[in-house]
């Protein structure tokens, strides 16, 4: 049984040297911010449900949060609607890229909030006037997961806005369903903002603690959202969130976690921890090579296979 003070005498310095000489994957090119990110980037960071932080080099490094949002758009959705939420997405792991263009049989909905179609819903189910109040909401919840002011970084938000193709596409197909309840161009402007909010690892593993702890951020010790939002929010991540390499994820890492392509990924293990990786070379299902890497190695290291007995 890993204790806490062997995650906290974990040297994830050592873990960054170890991974970094992986240079296989492809950064992400959707949009030209994320094209120019740097490839050597990788940053690792842990928060235990104690608040206690540990940080590697490049821990401090801003990135756009992209696609690691979700779970955290999900649980402001759930929160802010008393989780009525829970009626207008589904939650089932569709095995297809994460901006497939498909919704749930039968019904309309997205197939789940870790795929784009989901999270368009979740952050058009947030509270708030209109855009701007929307991203508001979204901005202050997502500072309070994370336990420190985030801002948007604009030309990102204006390239996923504009570029996001696919993103109006599902939109306009959600609102021709009836399962989209406001207007397509407006879910996809708060949509590419909730993407642009720009972390580090440490903001990041935060935001994964205050879900390992049950919805209390571990450092402010502030409650974001309650105990079964948060239990929600980990078990929907745990099936959906490495989309089609989701199944493959939870038997390897078995870690709940999210991935984004900006090369971040997010893991809660209940009860224990946060954690973060960042580093932009992805995989073909847009997951960050070295940053499963890492993954793979904190899991197998601490002993945090959630289904190991
Ligand atoms: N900017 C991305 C999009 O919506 C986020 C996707 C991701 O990180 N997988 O297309």
């Amino acid at each position: 049984m890993t204790t806490t003070a062997d995650i906290l005498a974990y040297d994830l310095d050592r873990l960054r040297r170890r991974v970094l000489p992986d240079t296989a994957g492809e950064v992400d090119d959707s949009i030209p911010q994320l094209a120019d990110a740097d490839p050597d980037l990788c940053g690792i960071a842990l928060v235990t449900v104690n608040g206690e932080v540990r940080v590697s080099v490049d821990a401090d490094v801003p990135f756009s949060i992209q696609s690691a949002v979700k779970p955290f758009l999900f649980a402001l959705a759930l929160h802010d609607t008393d989780r009525a939420a829970l009626g207008r997405i589904g939650i089932e792991p569709t095995g297809e890229a994460f901006d497939a263009i498909k919704l749930e049989t039968g019904t309309g909905r997205p197939p789940n909030p870790m795929v784009n179609a989901g999270a368009i819903v979740t952050s058009s189910l947030v509270e708030g006037d209109g855009v701007d109040g929307r991203i508001a909401r979204i901005i202050a919840g997502l500072s309070a997961f994370a336990g420190r002011t985030l801002d948007i970084d604009d030309d990102v938000a204006r390239s996923e806005h504009l570029l996001g193709d696919r993103n109006h596409a599902l939109a306009h197909l959600m609102r021709s369903e009836g399962t989209l309840n406001v207007e397509a161009d407006d879910a996809i402007a708060v949509y590419a903002s909730a993407c642009a909010v720009l972390v580090d690892a440490e903001a990041l593993a935060t935001m994964g603690a205050t879900l390992a702890a049950g919805g209390v951020n571990p450092r402010s010790g502030e409650r974001v959202v309650s105990r079964d939002v948060a239990r929600d929010v980990i078990s929907v991540t745990a099936t959906c969130g490495v989309y089609d390499g989701s199944g493959r994820w939870m038997r390897e890492v078995g870690v709940p976690a999210k991935s984004s392509v900006s090369g971040a990924i997010v893991l809660s293990v209940p009860g224990v921890l946060g954690a973060a990786v960042v580093s932009p070379p992805l995989d073909e299902r847009g997951t960050s090579v070295r940053g499963h890497r890492a993954s793979d190695a904190l899991s197998a290291d601490l002993g945090l296979h959630v289904f190991d007995v």
